[in-house]
């Protein structure tokens, strides 16, 4: 595969995982002076604030992209958002959007021109009007995740330290996606694997969020081997109990209670 030949960083491209806000103020001021864009996976974190700042207010970033996949806090089926404060960027965001086309009313009022290759990206109409009736909802969504990962902070105690809650940062409100409890498998003596299939047959599913993207064979084909300890020893640990709105406080309860059986 063809290695990339300027390796000038043009982005960098932070993700707010499970969550919790990356410091993107202290970001900005590592690449203070430099032409280098912020362009923020907000996707687990609408809703969130970090003091002034709301995620994908675009006060600080460039761009933050959002998706509404079925999975997410809110959701429309499918489809995203990118939110962003640059006019310009905004209007070259819609033309590539929609197969790079601007209208070129100056010609005529039926006029449009095509002057790059753009895609069709657009979210249809049905789906936007899923999306408007979820973000009215995202107080409620946001706040019940809130709660829910409150009891579970609660709750798991009992279980430390061969299961300890995911480590929270200080000084922010986030939009809670994941619970990503962090697991010490060889004090438990059992395998992920075999933790994730005990709790299977007990009714409770969990995913693993996620394996290192540096290990996925398209970027080792990109990029070769590379060795990132932090992620590597995040990953071993990671598994994500259920979270989402229509939880209820007893089905916390039913998970703590399984992982006890299968731990303890
Ligand atoms: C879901 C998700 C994506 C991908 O979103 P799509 O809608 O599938 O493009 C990217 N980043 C994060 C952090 C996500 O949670």
């Amino acid at each position: 595969m063809e290695q990339h030949k300027d390796k000038s960083i043009k982005a960098i491209l932070p993700v707010h995982l499970a969550g919790q806000i990356v410091d993107l103020q202290a970001l900005k001021a590592v690449i203070a002076g430099k032409n280098i864009k912020i362009i923020a996976d907000s996707c687990h974190a609408i809703g969130g604030k970090q003091g002034a700042y709301s995620v994908g207010d675009g006060t600080i970033e460039d761009m933050s992209c959002f998706s509404f996949h079925p999975v997410k806090t809110i959701c429309m089926g499918e489809g995203g958002a990118i939110t962003l404060n640059d006019p310009d960027l905004a209007e070259r965001l819609r033309a590539l959007r929609s197969h790079g086309m601007i209208k070129t009313p100056n010609i005529g009022a039926w006029a449009y021109e095509m002057n790059e290759l753009g895609y069709n990206y657009r979210a249809t109409d049905f789906q936007c009007a899923l999306g408007i009736t979820q973000l009215q909802k995202l107080d409620r969504f946001k706040t019940k995740r809130q709660e829910l990962v409150s009891l579970y902070n609660q709750m798991i105690t009992d279980l430390a330290p061969l299961i300890l809650p995911p480590k929270q940062l200080d000084g922010q409100e986030p939009g809670w996606h994941l619970y990503a409890a962090r697991f010490d498998f060889d004090a438990i003596g059992k395998t992920r694997d075999q933790v994730m299939k005990a709790l299977i047959s007990e009714g409770v599913g969990t995913q693993v969020h996620y394996i290192p993207v540096h290990n996925q064979p398209y970027y080792t084909g990109l990029y070769g081997t590379q060795t990132l300890p932090g992620a590597e020893a995040y990953y071993q640990k990671t598994l994500s109990l259920p979270l989402y709105p229509l939880m209820e406080k007893e089905d916390v309860c039913t998970v703590i209670e399984a992982l006890k059986r299968i731990i303890l």
